[in-house]
């Protein structure tokens, strides 16, 4: 138990207030004392660029709890402005700084909680500490944007990195009527999912006015009179802005740690064990400052998200209080609003597991988010990646208007109870047309992948039909009218309705690979072609997908009769 202890804790926002509150609830008796060097302490960091965007109207609807009321309802002893300067681990106690008065002062502690967060980088170029360039990480950085953004009303805005602080931060400037240039090194925004379902996000920027640099980084920033800044770019171009946002990625706060002695593993993060102990059994740590174990890879990793770190929080506590308690790994379960895009990820992508080596497949599914025959129903991309040969699922990404949280979180909860793609099949979701389809998008994405794997749906990819050899033939089984939207180059057309009549026009010396919008009459095709001898693969995720990952628009829309079921039956 952490009676009588005294527990301090280091960061006052969602890992260490988590611990906090936790601790408290096993144990009246412990005595807990939270440094801040901020002003405020559990704030909702993840709702900071919509007040920015007016979405989130009064500011204080981002403090979760104040000093006072965490004094009053869990007795912490809260001190804001407080920034803790050394740990002293020989004497166990730490060295602090009254921010307000300059004062130094030291604290003893019996257990010491670290939970300082990830620090924004900020890029070595020039000019990038002027004052017009701005991170986001706290409610100051926060007041400080929006209030340049109120007075001086700029009309035009950079932003530098397109991870989900930067797209969000995008999409709030756009809606404050700022003209807005999103630069981003990489050749895709959201670098967490793969370039073909980030395709779908660029078509959305653009489509709200947000000049999008892709493969391009920021070279020099110039103050250019008071009110402006020049932003040089490595494509030899600049723009000229009022404001610009630094969101390129984070990196976890490890001074203190490194200092004291503490463990810093690979990957730069505390390294604690899964009781979030550090290689000090006294002092635990929590949240974005630690590396954790990624939960597919197994591998350590720096994840920083608030779910996981108000659970490790919550586990800190509990060891510290003498339960058994342990963080199994994380996910990497995430989400993001694009405007009227969502786009989610949960496990590892693709281009991880390529980096790892790993076997894999994938599969694309394009279905409706709920019954297609229900007014307002929409389509959403999804994707899995799984093994080819146990049907584990690796990891899953869907982008969309609606639906994509729950298809993510409902296969990241089958990936945590080591569910199979084939268990996928068999996974009972609630159902009406309002809200879903009888055979829901993750069902969908489940007989995909079980259809691949137990050989009855043989298919390729888009990087596949790149380089198509002489003994292979495209067939797109679409109807002419979307054929005139485009095709892929060399595709013969033959639609799936009239397949059986035609099948004597196929050579039967090469491969087939067939293709449709979405992928499903693809399958129907294949399985017609294979039952009657053929060779022939289906391309999954049809012309969508390849598409997507050629970096076009498609412009045939997908038949509303591909959004509904694939025997066609309405339920
Ligand atoms: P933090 O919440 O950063 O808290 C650490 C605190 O420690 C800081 O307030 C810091 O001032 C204090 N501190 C550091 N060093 C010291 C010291 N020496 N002395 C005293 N105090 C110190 N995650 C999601 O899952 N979903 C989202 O939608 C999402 N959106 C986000 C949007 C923004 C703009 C930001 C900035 C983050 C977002 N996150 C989101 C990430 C999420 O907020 C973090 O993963 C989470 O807050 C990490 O908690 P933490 O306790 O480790 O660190």
């Amino acid at each position: 138990m952490a009676d009588g202890k005294r527990v301090l804790i280091v960061g006052g926002v969602a890992g260490g207030a988590s611990t906090a509150a936790r601790l408290r609830r096993l144990c009246e008796d412990a005595e807990i004392v939270l440094f801040e060097r901020g002003e405020h302490i559990s704030f909702a960091n993840c709702g900071l660029p919509y007040h920015i965007g007016n979405i989130i109207k009064e500011k204080d609807r981002l403090l979760v709890q104040t000093p006072e009321q965490m004094t009053k309802r869990f007795r912490v002893d809260v001190r804001v402005r407080s920034q803790v300067l050394r740990i002293d681990r020989r004497n166990k106690s730490l060295a602090v700084r009254d921010l307000a008065s300059g004062r130094e002062y030291t604290e003893p502690y019996d257990v010491l909680v670290l939970s300082p967060g990830a620090e924004p980088v900020r890029p070595p170029v020039a000019g990038v500490g002027a004052r017009r360039v701005f991170t986001l990480r706290s409610i100051t950085d926060m007041d400080a944007i929006k209030k340049l953004v109120d007075e001086e009303k700029p009309p035009h805005a950079v932003v530098v990195g397109g991870g989900y602080i930067g797209l969000e931060m995008a999409e709030a400037l756009v809606e404050r009527g700022l003209q807005v240039s999103l630069v981003e090194l990489l050749p895709q925004v959201m670098g967490t999912v793969d370039p073909e379902m980030a395709f779908p996000l660029h078509q959305e920027l653009r489509s709200h006015g947000v000049e999008l640099l892709l493969g391009t980084s920021v070279t020099g920033i110039q103050e250019n009179g008071p009110n402006a800044l020049t932003i040089q770019l490595s494509n030899g171009q600049s723009r000229d802005a009022g404001l610009v946002i630094m969101s390129v990625g984070v990196r976890p706060e490890v001074n203190l740690a490194r200092e004291a002695e503490l463990k810093i593993g690979d990957r730069g993060g505390i390294a604690v064990n899964g009781h979030m102990q550090t290689s000090d059994p006294s002092i635990y740590a929590v949240g974005d400052a630690v590396e954790v174990v990624d939960f597919v890879g197994g591998h350590q990793a720096l994840i920083p998200l608030a779910g996981p770190a108000n659970r490790q929080g919550r586990v800190a506590a509990d060891n510290i209080c003498g339960r058994d308690s342990t963080y199994h790994s994380t996910q990497g379960t995430a989400i993001c609003k694009v405007f009227s895009l969502a786009v989610a990820t949960t496990g590892l992508n693709e281009k991880n597991l390529k980096r790892m080596g790993r076997r894999y497949e994938k599969v694309y599914v394009h279905p409706a988010h709920h019954a297609g025959y229900y007014p307002g129903a929409s389509q959403m991309s999804l994707k899995l990646l799984f093994d080819p040969q146990d049907g584990r699922i690796l990891g899953a990404q869907a982008v969309g208007t609606s639906g994509v949280d729950k298809r993510i979180d409902v296969i990241a909860v089958a990936m945590r109870a080591g569910m199979t793609v084939q268990q996928l099949q068999d996974v009972e979701l609630c159902y009406a047309p309002p809200f879903g389809s009888a055979k829901d998008p993750v069902n969908y994405a489940g007989f995909a992948a079980s259809n691949v794997i137990s050989g009855d749906m043989p298919i390729c990819h888009s990087e596949d039909v790149a380089d198509l050899s002489n003994d292979r033939m495209l067939l797109d089984v679409r109807n002419p009218a979307e054929v005139k939207g485009g095709t892929i180059p060399g595709a013969v057309n033959i639609p799936l309705d009239d397949l059986r009549t035609r099948l004597h026009e196929l050579p039967s010396d090469k491969e087939i690979v067939a293709f449709c919008q979405v992928g499903l009459r693809g399958y129907l095709a294949c399985r017609i072609l294979s039952q009657a001898g053929f060779r022939c693969r289906n391309l999954t995720g049809g012309y969508k997908t390849y598409c997507a990952a050629q970096g076009v628009g498609v412009q045939a829309a997908t038949p509303a009769r591909e959004l509904k079921s694939d025997t066609g039956e309405k339920t």
